[in-house]
């Protein structure tokens, strides 16, 4: 089995966390190293290492993942203004764990490309 990494704790509560919204297939809640004024990450239940790893049978959930977010995103009072989601992916797409989440920033104008 692979090693359960922080956001497996999160989910099973062995690490706290700031919940932003929850159902039986996914969890969001708020980064604990904001980049933005708000700074949401939602995660699938279902613990994807990469998006890479994602397969054939993870079609509809990457579908309700984004319908998730966009659904947060309004929520947070993101909607108006507008909002990024990003996914990291590997080493050199800044990923640190290795939970597939997606993240959303938003709350001031966002800079692009990022660095
Ligand atoms: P990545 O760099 O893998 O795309 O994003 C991982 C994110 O998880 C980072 O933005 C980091 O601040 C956040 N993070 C790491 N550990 C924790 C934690 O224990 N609690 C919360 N709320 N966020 C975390």
């Amino acid at each position: 089995m692979a090693e359960e990494t922080v956001f497996g704790k999160i989910l099973s509560g062995e690490i706290p966390s700031t919940e932003v919204y929850s159902d039986e297939e996914f969890y969001a809640f708020r980064d604990i190293n904001p980049g933005a004024p708000t700074h949401v990450l939602v995660i699938p239940r279902k613990p994807i290492p990469k998006i890479t790893d994602a397969t054939e049978e993870d079609a509809p959930l990457l579908g309700r993942l984004l319908l998730a977010a966009n659904r947060i995103a309004e929520q947070e009072g993101l909607t108006e203004k507008g909002f990024r989601f990003v996914i990291n992916c590997g080493e050199w797409g800044g990923q640190t764990v290795f939970h597939l989440h997606l993240h959303i920033l938003g709350g001031r104008p966002l800079q692009w490309p990022p660095g």
